[in-house]
């Protein structure tokens, strides 16, 4: 198993993220090879370009990957472009991160939702997001015609059948006492496309007939998250829906802070907080490190190194008796934050 773990920083609270789930790190495994590399505009400034060879090869060696956030938002001018050329690539190609996502095809983009320091209980909200990562509406193809822009919604039969064993493994990894299952969202009645993932679905879980399943159509699947949110367990999308549900489902714990992710594929695995760079707040030294957190516990977890529940118990802690930050309706400093969790990790060894 590697030792070796690869750190990208990024832009806006990336940093002031990554720096405490590095210690966190750090504090559990002292020997432990960490690596920085960079992409978007950091990578601009040092290596010459958003997207540095040499960042693609550290991760392929590492195999894994822990990020903080990159600038992603069509207000952000590509540095490879002239700014008055904007619409010559198309923003999904552009994005650093879901070019990240797509040269190192990690298909599966896996975001657990769950407010730390929750009681297990029938009204908790503790639910996974599964979420194709590779194709439909951001796969980048787009073109201008006369009088309008194509995007084009891409589901494939292969990609389709391999995120839908991909929920059906995290739910039999988490098998919940209510037995909840996958939910497949999807808009069937209306997309060809989405008729195909539905199928895919359905196949696959008559071969996965242990573990409960159902679908729903992404509208009322978006407003039986807001009534019923602790009915869910697993729920699996094609790509935007996921992407759309997961930060409602956010909402629904008290915002991005907490929600950690893994974006796996066959040979290789990053690791990121849910939320992005949050310009609005970098640099007021506020910013929860939880998500960043709760990742690195996922990527402990994926490289079979132990850590990850003493992360994670060591974040419940300090919610249930610490003082969290702002957005968690605290008034603690990331850096007091930060101290809380490696306290409470001491105290578990
Ligand atoms: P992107 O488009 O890059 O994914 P976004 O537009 O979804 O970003 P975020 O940067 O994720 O926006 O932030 C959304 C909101 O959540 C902002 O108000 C931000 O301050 C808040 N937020 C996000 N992450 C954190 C965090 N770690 N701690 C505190 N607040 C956060």
């Amino acid at each position: 198993m590697t030792s070796k773990i690869v750190f990208i920083k990024g832009d806006g609270i990336g940093p002031e993220v990554i720096d405490p789930a590095l210690s966190v790190i750090e504090a559990l495994h002292p020997g432990i090879e960490l690596i920085e590399a960079y992409i978007g505009s950091e990578a601009v400034t040092r290596a010459g370009g958003p997207f540095p060879g040499e960042t693609i090869d550290l991760i392929d060696e590492a195999g894994v990957c822990l990020l903080g956030a990159v600038l992603s938002s069509i207000d952000d001018p590509d540095p490879r472009e002239d700014p008055g050329d904007m619409k010559a690539v198309p923003p999904a190609q552009r994005s650093p991160l879901l070019r990240l996502r797509r040269e190192l095809d990690l298909y599966a983009n896996i975001r657990p939702v769950r407010r730390p320091g929750s009681v297990q209980g029938s009204e908790v909200i503790d639910l996974v997001i599964v979420r194709e990562n590779t194709e439909g509406l951001y796969s980048g193809i787009e073109r201008e015609v006369q009088g309008g822009v194509v995007t084009e919604r891409r589901i494939t039969e292969e990609a389709s059948r391999r995120i839908c064993r991909t929920a059906f493994e995290v739910a039999r990894s988490r098998i919940s006492p209510a037995g909840a299952g996958v939910v497949c969202v999807h808009k069937a009645n209306v997309l060809l496309s989405d008729r195909l993932f539905l199928d895919i679905f359905r196949q696959t879980a008559a071969e996965e007939a242990d573990i409960a399943s159902t679908s729903l159509y992404v509208d009322n699947a978006a407003m039986q998250l807001v009534l019923d949110p602790a009915r869910f367990d697993v729920v699996l999308a094609p790509n935007m829906y996921g992407d759309i549900l997961s930060d409602l489902a956010a909402g629904l714990i008290g915002g991005l802070g907490a929600v950690p992710s893994a974006n796996v594929g066959a040979d290789h695995a990053l690791f990121e907080p849910v939320h992005g760079a949050a310009p609005d707040i970098a640099g007021n030294g506020i910013a929860n490190p939880t998500a960043a957190m709760l990742s690195a516990a996922m990527l402990l977890d994926h490289i079979g190194i132990d850590g990850g529940d003493a992360i994670r118990r060591a974040v419940d802690e300090v919610y249930t008796n610490g003082n969290t930050t702002p957005d968690a309706d605290g008034t603690a400093s990331t850096a007091s934050f930060t101290d809380q969790v490696l306290t409470a990790l001491k105290g578990d060894n």
